[in-house]
């Protein structure tokens, strides 16, 4: 799949060409080098059609040697001391931020998100995953158990050899939230990235190539099956961290059962932004428009679907459809542009697909529902940002993830209701909870099946605290302390203090 029709436009090549090589190879052992197949996939702007490089379509004999040169640094790696995993990573963070405006335009050139956007929200998450987990080897020690005449010790060790697939909506921030803890844990990584959109991550491994010693980071570009399958069912393999999609997931659990490796899978959502009729609307109405524009309602967590309550439901609907009409569409480049186009065609027919079932279902429109045109970008894949109103939770709209630009507006009369509907999905991601009553937030929190709850304000992430899936958003977490349990095992070594045998078979 590429990500719309390629057309040539030599000016804006020009532009790209300041931040891009016309070609990548794959980075396996440390060398930037050509795939086994010969075939490359163009890397697509979305704004204008325009290829911006291109990359390598990986292929299993390429899996292969990656995951071979990641085996060959393992040992060392995890033998290198702890102070030198924390100046590698806390390097990382500090080149990533020198340069975060030149990362921000390669995501909007390469994705479509707006450069200011990738400049507050992205690479501002992806430094602090740097940050954080360079402190991480110092707390990964083990731990003693103390007894009568035995000493039991829990060492705790890296796994080996990891591969790591990531999306293409928030590569940067995907790559970090992955490659931070597996390396300070002392694992070795095989990278797949996302063949939309993965131009930023190539070019982090181009900058940091000199920080890593050969193998310790390998990355693979292709199409997903075309790498996938030989890339985690190869025996050096020991673990498999997923960020993407249901259906793959559900294909990578059948590879990881081959050799019965650990997974941590962090999945889609379809989250409950729930209004409460005491809520400072004005601050929820903000926080649902931001939920549905955001890198282009393109994120796992969005709250697409807006709970509110019966009593304030029109007054909501108006702030909330009247702040969507005022947002800017345009040169995603531009820092007055708050929604760029979709990433790719597939995705953009697929948005579409859903604002006609949604009117077939018989939900109403109360804003968008229709591409975009913006001045200049007339054939970008751009669509309006869209509220349906009159849904019903049982609505397709409201059941699976549209993963575009697109809220549900659904009416409800009391705290139990809303817990109940809220839960009634296949998903638990995120979700976002507006009241001004403190108790009562903490009671629906409760309630709620779903990995993170914003009170009062929504996307309000906070450094260190986990983010990860109830039900079929996926298991395991990330960006906190408790992932670099997804990357050690623990071994307990047991030693008995006393002298001479315990007498089980009566006097020697
Ligand atoms: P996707 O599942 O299509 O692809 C994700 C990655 O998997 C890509 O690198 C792709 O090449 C690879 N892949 C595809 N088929 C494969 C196979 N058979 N074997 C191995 N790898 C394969 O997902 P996407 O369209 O890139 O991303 C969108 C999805 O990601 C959405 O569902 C979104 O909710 C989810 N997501 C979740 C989180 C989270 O933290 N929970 C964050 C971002 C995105």
């Amino acid at each position: 799949m590429t990500k719309s029709e390629p057309r040539d436009r030599s000016g804006d090549a020009a532009y790209a060409a300041n931040y891009f090589q016309k070609e990548y190879g794959h980075f396996i052992g440390g060398t930037w080098v050509q795939g086994a197949s010969g075939e490359r996939i163009p890397m697509i702007n979305p704004a204008n059609g325009q290829i911006l490089s291109y990359i390598q379509s990986g292929n299993a004999e390429d899996a292969r040697r990656a995951v071979d040169a990641a085996a060959q640094a393992f040992p060392s790696w995890s033998q290198t001391p702890r102070s030198e995993r924390q100046r590698i990573l806390y390097e990382m963070a500090r080149r990533l931020r020198a340069r975060m405006a030149d990362y921000a335009m390669m995501d909007c050139l390469d994705n479509g998100k707006p450069a200011m956007e990738a400049m507050h929200f992205d690479l501002p998450m992806a430094i602090e995953q740097f940050e954080i987990f360079s402190g991480a080897p110092w707390f990964l020690h083990g731990q003693s158990i103390d007894a009568p005449n035995t000493l039991g010790i829990v060492l705790r060790e890296p796994l080996g050899v990891v591969a790591q697939i990531i999306p293409w909506n928030v590569p940067l921030i995907m790559m970090a939230a992955k490659l931070a803890p597996a390396l300070a844990a002392g694992n070795t990584v095989v990278l797949k990235p996302s063949e939309i959109v993965c131009l930023s991550v190539l070019e982090f491994f181009r900058e940091m190539a000199d920080l890593l010693p050969p193998g310790v980071v390998n990355v693979v570009t292709g199409y997903g099956p075309s790498v996938g399958e030989a890339l985690v069912t190869h025996p050096k393999v020991r673990k498999v961290a997923f960020t993407g999609s249901r259906p793959t997931a559900q294909k990578l659990m059948q590879y990881a059962s081959v050799n019965i490796i650990p997974q941590t899978m962090e999945l889609g959502g379809k989250s409950a932004n729930i209004v409460c009729e005491d809520a400072d609307l004005d601050a929820a109405a903000e926080g649902a428009a931001m939920s549905t524009v955001l890198n282009k309602g393109e994120v796992c967590l969005a709250g697409s679907r807006v709970f509110v309550h019966e009593k304030v439901k029109d007054v909501f609907l108006d702030k909330f459809t009247s702040l969507l009409k005022r947002v800017k569409a345009g040169d995603p480049r531009e820092p007055t542009t708050q929604i760029g186009p979709q990433v790719s065609r597939t995705q953009y027919d697929k948005i579409m697909g859903y604002l006609e079932l949604g009117q077939q279902e018989g939900a109403k429109l109360a804003a968008g529902g229709r591409k975009a045109t913006p001045a200049g970008f007339e054939d970008g894949l751009f669509i309006e940002p869209t509220v349906f109103f009159d849904v019903d939770n049982s609505m397709r709209i409201a059941q699976e993830e549209i993963f575009g630009p697109v809220s549900c507006v659904i009416g409800f009369r009391d705290d139990e209701e809303v817990v109940r509907m809220a839960n009634d999905s296949v998903y638990g991601l995120g979700g976002g909870l507006w009241t001004r009553d403190l108790s009562r937030a903490h009671r629906i929190a409760r309630g709620l099946e779903t990995g993170t709850v914003w009170v009062n304000r929504y996307y309000n992430f906070l450094g260190g605290m986990p983010v990860g899936g109830y039900k079929q958003s996926g298991f395991g977490r990330e960006f906190a302390a408790e992932v670099m349990n997804h990357y050690t095992l623990t071994k307990s070594v047991i030693v008995n203090l006393a002298e001479g045998p315990i007498g089980v078979f009566g006097q020697q």
